[in-house]
Parts: C-alpha cells; structure tokens; sequence
C-alpha cells in the first residue's frame, strides 16, 4: 500500500476513534464477493473494501435484559440501540465517507439499521460478515459477530470504497471461539438459532429463524410498547461486564437460567464436539 493510502486509513481510525467509535477495520471484501454480491446487488462489484466501526453498547443497559418481562428495561433497551447507538454509527460512517472521497475515491456508508430488501428482510450487506471479514471477531451461534472484549454487546456500520486499503484481518482474533457453550442457543424464547456454526456459504436463514425471532418482537411491542429482546446479547460470556465477570456466582449459566426463569427453553443442548476448536471465519 502506498505510504499515502495508509495515511489514509490512519487517519480514517483516528477519525472513526475520536468521534465514538470503540472497533475500527478493513475488509478485503474479495474474500466473501459472490456471497456480497448476492445479498446487495451487482453494483457493489466497484466497492472491493470496506471499513468496518463497531459502538460498545452499555453495559448498564446490557446487564439488566434477564428482567425480560419489565417494560422499562425493554423500553431502554431499545431506544438506546435504535435512537441512540445507532445514530451514532451513521454519523461516524458520514464523516469516514467524506474523508475517503476528499481523497478522491468512492464511499458509499451502508445505514447501520433496517432492511434494504423488505422481502427478504435483508440489508444491503451483512454489517457482521463485514466486522467479522475485518478480523475484528467471529459470527456466533446466534449469529451476532462476537468481538473480542465486548462479546456481542457491539453495533456495526460499514463504509464501502474503492479506496486501495488495508485488510485487518491477519491483526486480529478471527476465529470462532464459541467452544461448547450454546446458551443463546437454549435461552433463546422461540428458539431461533440451530447452534450450527458459521458457514458463509449457507444462507444465514438456515441456521437462524429471523422471522420467529421478528414475530416474537412484534408481539412484545404489542405488550410492552417496544418491540426489544436481546437475549442473545445479554447471555453470551464473552460479552459478560467486567463488574459481571467479578461474581462467578452471577455469570454462571445456571444462574442465568434462573435469571431467565419463566421462559420457554428446553434445557442445555447437547454439547458440539467439532466447535471445540476455532475456526477461520469469512472465508
Ligand atoms: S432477540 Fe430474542 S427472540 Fe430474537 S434471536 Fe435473540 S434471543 Fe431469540
Ligand atoms: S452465547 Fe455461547 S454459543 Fe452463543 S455466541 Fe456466545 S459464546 Fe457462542
């Protein structure tokens, strides 16, 4: 890379840093184009990087999920996803954009939220791929990209661009380290996740049942007045908070199952011999 491309992505870190971001990479997004291609559309073949930004949520907000059924923590919960991290995100994704074409190269920011494609309730390209194709962690069985250090307590935005950068990947822990553990998978309400491992080649749907888990939304909105979960984010160890991580006797799995009580689950699923060691992601 030209010693003025890699000012560039420098500086586009910096940038990303000092406006909120908590994760920064690039993406070569060779590695994944068909699949690229197929979710968002052909005119994406001009885009062969992509910067990816991760937002730490709040572990406050995070930690208080297992009082599943409490209108407030629900209603939190979702405003500061949806109102608040999310926001956050398009604006550090504008200015990343506008410094790439100030140097003369495409940028096209992806919105951190909401589907492109309403029939398939697809984006227009996997923010999560996109992290995970950056080396900035690994896509779980619940099909959320756990990165090392926040787990999946993270929202993701991306930047697409023609500007000659960086892959990050080879910097960072992209493997997946779920091991044996499937407690999203058994805490899950309306058990969405098969507790498959990541594959790019297989379409998401088959190990994630997105509609069960947007109808179960649907219908606590209707009860509560926000349509929020987060159950799967709340559960994964690897995103557990420091002042959880300083109590085993509030991060054991029992104990969140009793934290859970009341939902519906049919207990620990066998445990997966061939996820017991980490496995390159994205490619
Ligand atoms: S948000 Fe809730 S219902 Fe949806 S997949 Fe996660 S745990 Fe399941
Ligand atoms: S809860 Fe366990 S199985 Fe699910 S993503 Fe986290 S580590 Fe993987």
């Amino acid at each position: 890379m030209a010693v003025e491309h890699e000012e560039l992505q420098a500086r586009l870190g910096e940038q990303a840093k000092a406006t909120g971001a908590t994760y920064f990479g690039v993406a070569d997004l060779s590695k994944a184009s068909e699949f690229v291609i197929s979710q968002g559309g052909d005119f994406l073949h001009q885009f062969p990087y992509a910067v990816s930004v991760g937002v730490a949520l709040a572990d406050g907000v995070i930690d208080e999920i297992h009082q599943h059924d409490n209108a407030i923590t629900i209603k939190v919960y979702g405003h500061h996803i949806y109102s608040y991290v999310s926001g956050r995100l398009d604006m550090i994704a504008s200015t990343i954009a506008s410094e790439i074409e100030r140097e003369g190269f495409l940028a096209y920011p992806v919105p951190s939220t909401g589907a492109c494609d309403q029939k398939r309730q697809a984006a227009l390209i996997s923010h999560k791929l996109v992290a995970a194709l950056a080396g900035l962690g690994w896509i779980g069985k619940s099909s959320l990209l756990i990165a090392k250090g926040h787990g999946p307590r993270i929202r993701w935005v991306t930047v697409l661009t023609n500007a000659p950068l960086t892959s990050t990947t080879e910097n960072a822990n992209g493997f997946a380290r779920c091991g044996a553990c499937t407690l999203c998978v058994d805490l899950c309400p309306v058990n969405a996740f098969t507790g498959d491992r990541f594959d790019a080649s297989v379409p998401v749907d088959e190990r994630f049942n997105r509609r069960g888990c947007e109808q179960y939304l649907i219908e606590r909105s209707q009860t509560f007045g926000s349509g929020s979960c987060g159950i799967c984010v709340y559960v994964c160890p690897h995103g557990w908070s420091q002042k959880r991580r300083k109590s085993d006797r509030r991060t054991t799995p029992a104990l969140l199952r009793d934290q859970l009580d009341g939902l519906s689950w049919d207990g620990p699923a066998a445990e997966s011999q061939d996820d017991q060691q980490g496995q390159p992601v994205g490619n």
